[in-house]
């Protein structure tokens, strides 16, 4: 059998979507289902609205899904020379021709079939003209399409598609710039790159058959096609920024894990059973394109949240670490420079507190940085008079503690001393320390969160608290 060859062909316009990211997924997992091979294609002719930071954000989004391709990125702006080799041949061959017709002409021609109630489309007035232009005058290069017949294929996703030749015209394949478009380019690079399978966007499934024509001028096979329905926002309407979130940067600042963004990717408008979860081997094993839906998915941000927060707990805790320091960055905080708990020791203790990475660290700089100010609320309702005596109490307690007994349960067990010395529940002892600690009274366990806080930072937090409480009384 064929090698499978797939590719993912963004237009670098913008940030890749997450519709553009689950064709890429898509692709992606064909491709290492077959033990193919993956491309990546950045498909740049168009200069007026292709940009280096649209480029930028989608090989930064690719390498954070881990979306791993084989070859490329290819860049067609590269390959103008092959273009033109192409066009020439076709023009010698007679596949394709220059046309001169004005956007004048162009617009009275259309004028005329509409009035006649007819699809607008190409003449084919300089199909047959042999006249002669001078070297100055502007021309574009159209691809001479079949004037009849049928142009059929098979779609894995869709099923069979047909095509009447009469419907389509003879479409521009170089613009009066010399510049090749977008129908023509894609043929070319998926013919010299050996591409077996196209899986891409419906939105796609009319250029097909114009493609198919060309491939069969080039005297070449056709891949194998697949158009994948769109995605639609909770309310039934396209995918737009108007939905929240749609580019996959955006996910990871909203602090969901890559995991949990391609797991949900792959449901929308996939399935195996009723199976949710899939590790990326499952993925792999179980995906054809056959089971994608042939309608449009609904974006659904709860079931989202209901995998991130699955695969926060899950993932082994270096992976998840991995992503919180990349947040913890995002808010100042180096991890290899200031001093701080080990990562993975947040990570087991704010996994199930959080519900997003960017959550997490939001929640976990009181370990990296110095607290600002105590939570007004909490102070409120947890500094007492007898708060500062118990304060002062659990400082001496804990500074009999060596550092390397410094664990949850070692400290837990002395402040239960301090709470029935004192005569009161663990709360009116915990509370007042973990304002102390993290400057709010929601933190894990006391005896957690002085570790992540650290031994040193602890009882230097205590003394700060006891001057800031002893003041207020
Ligand atoms: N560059 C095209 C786009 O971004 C995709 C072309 C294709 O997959 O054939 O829509």
């Amino acid at each position: 059998m064929e090698k499978v060859k797939t590719r993912f062909a963004p237009s670098p316009t913008g940030y890749l979507h997450v519709g553009g990211a689950r064709t890429a997924l898509f692709s992606w997992l064909y491709a290492r289902h077959c033990g193919g091979t993956f491309v990546l294609r950045i498909e740049d002719t168009d200069r007026e609205r292709s940009t280096q930071p649209a480029i930028d954000a989608i090989l930064e989004s690719m390498e954070w899904l881990h979306l791993n391709w084989d070859e490329g990125p290819y860049y067609q702006t590269k390959r103008f020379d092959r273009y033109k080799e192409v066009i020439d041949q076709l023009i010698k061959e007679g596949k394709a021709y220059k046309c001169y017709c004005s956007k004048e002409r162009l617009d009275q021609v259309r004028e005329e079939q509409k009035a006649k109630g007819l699809k607008p489309r190409y003449d084919g007035h300089c199909r047959d003209d042999h006249s002669e232009h001078s070297p100055d005058e502007p021309y574009v290069v159209r691809f001479r399409n079949p004037d009849t017949g049928v142009v059929a294929f098979d779609d894995m996703v869709k099923g069979h598609i047909e095509f009447q030749n009469s419907e389509l015209d003879d479409f521009i394949i170089q613009r009066s710039d010399g510049t090749p478009t977008y129908n023509f380019c894609v043929v070319v690079d998926d013919y010299d790159m050996g591409i077996t399978h196209v899986i891409r966007g419906d939105d796609h499934v009319n250029n097909t058959p114009r493609q198919i024509n060309l491939y069969h001028a080039l005297g070449a096979k056709e891949p194998v096609f697949g158009h994948v329905a769109m995605i639609l926002g909770d309310d039934g309407n396209k995918l737009s920024k108007r939905h929240g979130a749609v580019s996959v940067m955006q996910y990871r600042e909203d602090g969901y894990l890559p995991e949990a963004l391609v797991n949900y990717l792959v449901r929308l408008g996939w399935s195996h059973g009723d199976q949710e979860i899939f590790t990326v081997q499952e993925m792999i094993d179980y995906f054809t394109p056959e089971q994608i839906n042939k309608s449009a998915s609904s974006f659904n941000t709860k079931k989202l949240e209901w995998l991130n927060a699955h695969y926060m707990k899950t993932l082994p805790r270096a992976e998840v670490a991995q992503e919180l320091k990349w947040h913890l960055g995002r808010l100042g905080i180096d991890t290899d420079k200031v001093a701080g708990p080990n990562l993975e020791l947040v990570v087991k203790n704010y996994c199930e507190r959080t519900h997003t990475l960017k959550e997490m660290a939001e929640k976990a700089r009181c370990y990296f940085e110095d607290i600002q100010g105590y939570d007004p609320a909490g102070v409120k309702k947890w500094i007492k008079e007898g708060s500062v005596a118990i304060l002062e109490d659990s400082l001496k307690v804990l500074q009999a503690i060596p550092e390397d007994q410094w664990q949850p349960e070692v400290i837990d067990k002395a402040l239960e001393g301090v709470a029935a010395q004192h005569e009161v529940g663990m709360g009116k002892v915990g509370q007042p320390l973990r304002l102390a600690m993290t400057g709010t009274p929601t933190s894990p366990g006391i005896g957690d969160t002085m570790e992540l806080v650290g031994r040193e930072r602890t009882f230097k937090r205590i003394s700060d608290a006891i001057a800031a409480f002893s003041a207020k009384a």
